[in-house]
């Protein structure tokens, strides 16, 4: 490839309405540009690497043995009315109707299409289990589309559904999905975690959610560094082995005095509604009985926080905002530290985490010896999420009785489902067993953000100049990039001969033919992320070197042209 008959579009600045790295990168580098709120052009170097990632998928989806189809974007109102959903699903759900006033959706997931597939082609046990995938568009009205195509509305995915004997035949579906999904996480170069998870809206039993971490995910993953257990806030509150929140309470007994109390003792005592948004916590502090002690409370974001400050605590010598030095403290306790919770109405940075606004808040505990540190919940939590993690914390050792839980931030880039009979059942999606007997398919799907991809690894790998990328995902692997292609004719000879030469190798090579300055040629490449960098100057010819250089290494260093190959494969 030519980078002059490629379309290279960098930018020196970043979009205003990008929050996150990798939504300024990927805009900048020129791999994607907005069209609307959350529906972006996929630029050629985007789409390159929106491919990459998807033929790592289909490697390993085809190696599990699911076989690949594509269902249509646009699906009938009535498979998804025969399963409760075109009522159930909310305005994430883009309806829309054709010229005879029929009612359509631009499909969020297909469940009930494959379902429907499936009850008119499957007819017999024989034919089971199989397993069918797809990359095909999503459309999601999300409420807040943002982080550029990290939360878009439309998006790309590879959604798979299983259909088994038994339920005995879905878990192991299910497992083969989530080795799978392993490679292909490992293979992308990602650190990433697999954490148990609620099953939502989908329904079913049994879930986990892979996470890509990184701190500006929006998702919180509880862990215990010391043993396997991971799960996402929902789960870690659902496990039976946390007990049930009367058990975290008593438990909470134990450890806490008389005037400490639970939020939502607080908020009973101030006789404040607990709202689903979470736009403020107010610490009830009471030093004059040893140790701080800070309550959490929730307020809704028109409360005059002021109005509750001045209110009592229970039990308490005051009431008042934590001060800056406090969260710092917590945020920093070691383990062993009994006390607060942060809160910063008016802190900026607290911890490395940025505190933008009210709804954001930072919290370090230690409750009951519980070290949780450096928690940035913010934005959009419902309640109960915080509320039950508190008692999550407080609860038993941790949840699997091997240590103690710490928290961290990560990105759902895929999620396997065990979805049993809900949608056979519904939609009469059954076959003969070996006694001619008919059974109810039993399901499993599997989702994984193709486009979300791209985002969390730039999340993950980029620095003040651009994008790192793995290089299995990288849009190209070499960048040869001549000094005075233009001019000197000993120099494009033999950066012509070098693209063919890599070229022939197999390796994903783009030639630099567009004259421009040396600068601004590293500059765009730096951005764009290309792993390897060759250089080819008049000076360096005469002994047959170039320079080379990785995009992490400090400095080039001069190699011979036949050594380039074996550095790169
Ligand atoms: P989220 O919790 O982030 O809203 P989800 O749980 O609703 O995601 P699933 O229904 O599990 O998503 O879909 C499978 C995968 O599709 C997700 O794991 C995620 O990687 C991707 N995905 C979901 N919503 C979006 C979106 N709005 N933009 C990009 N990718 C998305
Ligand atoms: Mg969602
Ligand atoms: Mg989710
Ligand atoms: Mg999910």
């Amino acid at each position: 490839m030519k980078a002059s008959q490629s379309f290279l579009a960098t930018l020196k600045e970043a979009p205003s309405d990008a929050e996150v790295v990798s939504h300024k990168l990927m805009v900048r580098a020129g791999l994607i540009r907005k069209l609307s709120a959350g529906i972006y052009n996929y630029l050629p170097l985007g789409l390159k690497v929106i491919r990459k990632v998807e033929n790592i998928i289909r490697e390993e989806m085809n190696r599990a043995g699911a076989i690949e189809l594509l269902m249509p974007m646009i699906q009938p109102a009535e498979l998804w009315q025969e399963t409760g959903r075109w009522e159930k699903m909310g305005p994430e759900l883009l309806r829309i109707k054709d010229r005879h006033e029929r009612d359509f959706l631009i499909q969020p997931t297909s469940e009930e299409v494959i379902t429907d597939l499936a009850r008119n082609e499957i007819k017999s046990y024989k034919q089971l289990p199989i397993n069918f995938y797809q990359i095909q568009t999503k459309f999601r009205d999300e409420r807040r589309p943002r982080f550029g195509i990290m939360r878009g509305r439309e998006f790309s995915m590879k959604d798979a559904y299983s259909f088994d004997r038994d339920v005995e035949g879905l878990k192991k579906s299910y497992q083969i999905m989530f080795d799978a999904y392993t490679k292909i996480f490992q293979r992308m170069g990602l650190k990433f975690r697999a954490v148990t998870a609620d099953n939502g809206a989908i329904g079913g039993s049994g879930s986990q959610e892979f996470h890509v971490i990184a701190d500006t995910g929006e998702d919180a993953i509880v862990y215990c560094p010391s043993s396997d257990y991971a799960a996402n806030l929902e789960a870690a509150v659902s496990l039976p082995l946390l007990g049930s929140r009367a058990a975290a309470q008593q438990s909470m007994q134990k450890v806490v005095t008389p005037t400490q109390t639970n939020c939502l003792e607080v908020a009973n005592f101030l006789n404040i509604p607990i709202e689903t948004t979470v736009k403020s916590l107010l610490f009830a502090v009471d030093q004059e009985k040893g140790p701080a002690k800070l309550f959490m409370l929730l307020l809704r974001g028109d409360h005059d926080l002021n109005e509750v400050k001045a209110s009592k605590v229970p039990g308490m010598a005051e009431s008042r905002f934590a001060t800056e030095a406090e969260i710092k403290q917590a945020c920093n306790a070691p383990a062993g530290y009994l006390g607060p919770v942060g809160i910063a109405p008016d802190v900026k940075v607290v911890a490395d985490h940025t505190v933008a606004n009210m709804s954001d808040f930072v919290c370090g505990a230690n409750l009951a010896g519980h070290h949780l540190t450096g928690v940035n919940w913010g934005r959009d939590l419902p309640e109960p999420l915080v509320m039950d993690l508190r008692n999550a914390v407080i609860g038993d050792p941790s949840p699997d009785g091997k240590g103690v839980v710490d928290i961290c931030r990560g990105i759902e880039v895929g999620h396997v489902f065990q979805l049993g009979t809900r949608y056979s059942e519904a939609m009469g999606c059954t076959y003969l067993d070996q006694q001619g007997k008919s059974q109810p398919m039993v399901m499993g799907c599997y989702g994984i953000g193709v486009t979300r991809l791209l985002g969390a690894a730039i999340e993950q790998g980029h620095d003040e100049r651009g994008i790192i990328w793995p290089i299995s995902m990288a849009p190209f692997e070499v960048v040869i990039c001549p000094m005075n292609y233009d001019k000197s004719e000993q120099v494009k000879a033999a950066a012509d001969q070098l693209h063919e030469q890599l070229i022939a190798a197999g390796i994903d090579v783009i030639l630099d033919d567009r004259g421009e300055r040396p600068g601004a040629m590293f500059a765009d490449w730096e951005l764009i992320g290309a792993p390897f960098r060759v250089v080819i100057g008049e000076r360096g010819l005469v002994d047959a070197q170039v320079e080379f250089k990785g995009r992490t290494d400090a400095e080039s260093q001069n190699i011979s042209i036949t050594e380039i190959k074996d550095k790169v494969i």
